[in-house]
């Protein structure tokens, strides 16, 4: 099965997406986090991106569709994945469309993680991840078990990203508003969307969307 996770900077998309794919095994796919690691390897792609990304703003369709074409062609990805991060504009949506129907594949369901604007800058500014295995924590609603030590992988060291300052967080809140949420009738439309109250706890959250895909007939509810 193959998943769109849509919602605003901050709204849950990773945490969501890292959660299913521990769960049934699909492929998550943060754009994000692909352009991160372009911009540190000093790559072509991270040059045209990291201006762009420090100020907030998305960067060019061509650019984020290439790279994602190649990654969804991967051996990896053909059992399903959930896109965090991607379409982010309606030019990319109608790309996606017709790069899987090219090859025989589709979306079959996106999942919309609805946040209130207020809340999303508070949960942006207190967001750290594990500086290891990128596990994503939250200063107030999700610390790590033990302070200073990943749960996960049991480091101690953690960053934060350059673009999680309040003043390009107004920034990215703009163009999701200008760029992105133009998106949602597009899927809409196909009767693809299902709408998921993100401002619940992860772990509720992470049970709407179970519900959603079970509706579905995707996953059976473990
Ligand atoms: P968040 O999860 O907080 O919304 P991401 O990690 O998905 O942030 O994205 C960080 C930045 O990477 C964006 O502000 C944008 O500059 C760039 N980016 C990521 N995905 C896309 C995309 N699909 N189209 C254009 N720019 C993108
Ligand atoms: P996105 O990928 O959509 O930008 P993240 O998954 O990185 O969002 O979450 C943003 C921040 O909010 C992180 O610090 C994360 O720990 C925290 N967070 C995620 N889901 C919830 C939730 N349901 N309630 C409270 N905080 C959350
Ligand atoms: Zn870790």
């Amino acid at each position: 099965m193959n998943i769109i996770f849509l919602g605003p900077p901050g709204a849950g998309k990773g945490t969501q997406s890292k959660l299913l794919e521990e769960r049934y095994g699909l492929i998550q796919i943060s754009t994000g986090d692909m352009l991160r690691a372009e911009v540190s390897k000093g790559s072509e792609t991270g040059k045209q991106a990291k201006a762009l990304m420090d100020a907030g703003k998305l960067v060019p369709d061509e650019l984020i569709i290439a790279m994602l074409k190649s990654r969804i062609a991967q051996a990896d990805c053909q059992n399903g994945f959930i896109l965090d991060g991607f379409p982010r504009t309606l030019a990319q949506a109608e790309e996606l469309d017709s790069m899987l129907s090219s090859d025989g594949k589709k979306i079959d369901t996106v999942l919309f993680l609805d946040v209130d604007e207020e809340i999303l800058a508070d949960r942006i500014s207190g967001r750290f991840t594990c500086g290891n295995c990128g596990k994503t924590y939250n200063e107030v609603s999700n610390p790590p078990k033990v302070e200073g030590t990943c749960d996960s992988c049991g480091s101690h060291e953690f960053k934060r990203r350059a673009d999680d300052k309040r003043e390009t967080v107004v920034e990215r809140l703009k163009e999701y508003r200008k760029l992105t949420a133009p998106i949602l009738p597009f899927y809409e439309k196909t009767g693809r969307l299902h709408k998921i109250n993100g401002m619940l706890s992860a772990s509720e959250v992470t049970g709407e969307i179970e519900d959603a895909l079970a509706s579905e007939g995707l996953i059976t509810k473990k």
